[in-house]
């Protein structure tokens, strides 16, 4: 069996509050908590949950911009934890991350040619007649024509800048690309512009993708497989089709009844989820989800559900589905 391009394994992070105004010394925010999932070379996985659920702290444990508190990361086979820096920062060049926000990515005192170029310049030895036939191409793969070069970040429009911030991000011929909440900061018509260019730049690329969103409408078409995060755990994971045709968790079940159907004269039953996500400093004893979830039965207060394969590839955390249900 092919080994996957990456690989994560007990994954947690935790942040110590040793001092603050606002935060009790000692306190202890487990922003995540046992992660395990794997992702194939040219497969996007989905990584779908409300704000403040661990995600974008897992894009950043990836890349090793935070150093995990316990598991391992294997990215082509190889343990990034156990990489030296040097080593490692040569890795980053085939792991790269698209922002929510182009505007706070780019610098605002660079035109299109030198933000595009910047990775090359440091990573390669190109001469600049090189740096310029190659940004001319990858403006041009991002769907945008070479006068964008000399462009300035308040000359752009979000979606022109999300493709800016493509280019840079492909520049280095990466496998691996975090594409954490690209599409939230655009208009709904630009979103889909950009989806499809994803879906484009994938298969030409074959590229590798982890989408982080907090919309199941959004991944529906680009995500091969879903992992649906609750306060810093995964509580669900299957392919992107099971997930739309038979979500299990009831966390999921929520999100999901808050897609629109593509035909508009259907609607979802809507559930609405009292409260909020609570605060991973003090997470709920038991099942986490347990003060917001309909279903919530004794043993939920007290024990954490142990994740079940309900179908082959399906797998939920749910104390719902302990007895094959
Ligand atoms: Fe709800 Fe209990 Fe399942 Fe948690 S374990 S999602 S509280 S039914």
């Amino acid at each position: 069996m092919t080994e996957p391009l990456l690989r994560v394994q007990g994954l947690s992070m935790t942040f110590s509050r040793k001092s603050g105004f606002f935060s009790r010394v000692g306190e202890e925010l487990r922003a995540l908590n046992d992660l395990s999932f794997t992702i194939n070379a040219g497969e996007t996985l989905g990584i779908v949950g409300e704000s403040g659920c661990g995600k974008s702290t897992l894009a950043r444990c990836l890349l090793r911009l935070l150093t995990p508190t316990a598991g391992q990361i294997y990215f082509a086979g190889q343990d990034l934890l156990a990489l030296p820096d040097e080593t490692m920062r040569r890795m980053r060049q085939r792991m790269q991350i698209v922002l929510q926000n182009p505007f706070s990515s780019l610098s605002p005192r660079l035109n299109g040619f030198q933000l595009i170029a910047e990775p090359l310049r440091t990573h390669t030895t190109m001469s600049r007649k090189e740096m310029m036939d190659e940004v001319a191409a990858l403006l041009a793969e991002v769907g945008l024509p070479s006068e964008f070069m000399s462009r300035h970040p308040h000359q752009l429009s979000g979606g022109q800048a999300q493709r800016i911030a493509l280019a840079r991000a492909l520049a280095l011929n990466p496998d691996f690309v975090i594409l954490d909440e690209p599409t939230s900061a655009l208009d709904v018509s630009v979103q889909a512009q950009i989806i499809n260019l994803l879906i484009r730049l994938q298969k030409q690329r074959a590229l590798t993708y982890l989408f982080i969103t907090h919309d199941l409408g959004v991944i529906q078409h680009i995500g091969d497989r879903i992992a649906v995060m609750y306060l810093g755990k995964i509580v669900e994971e299957t392919s992107s089709e099971r997930i739309f045709a038979n979500p299990q968790h009831p966390y999921t079940q929520a999100l999901l009844s808050s897609t629109p159907l593509p035909d508009p004269s259907r609607s979802r039953q809507r559930i609405i989820l009292p409260g909020t996500v609570p605060s991973a400093v003090d997470p709920p004893s038991g099942c986490s989800f347990h003060p917001r979830c309909a279903h919530v039965m004794d043993q939920c207060r007290t024990l954490y559900p142990a994740a079940r394969q309900t179908s082959v590839g399906h797998h939920v955390s749910c104390h719902l589905y302990e007895n094959g249900a």
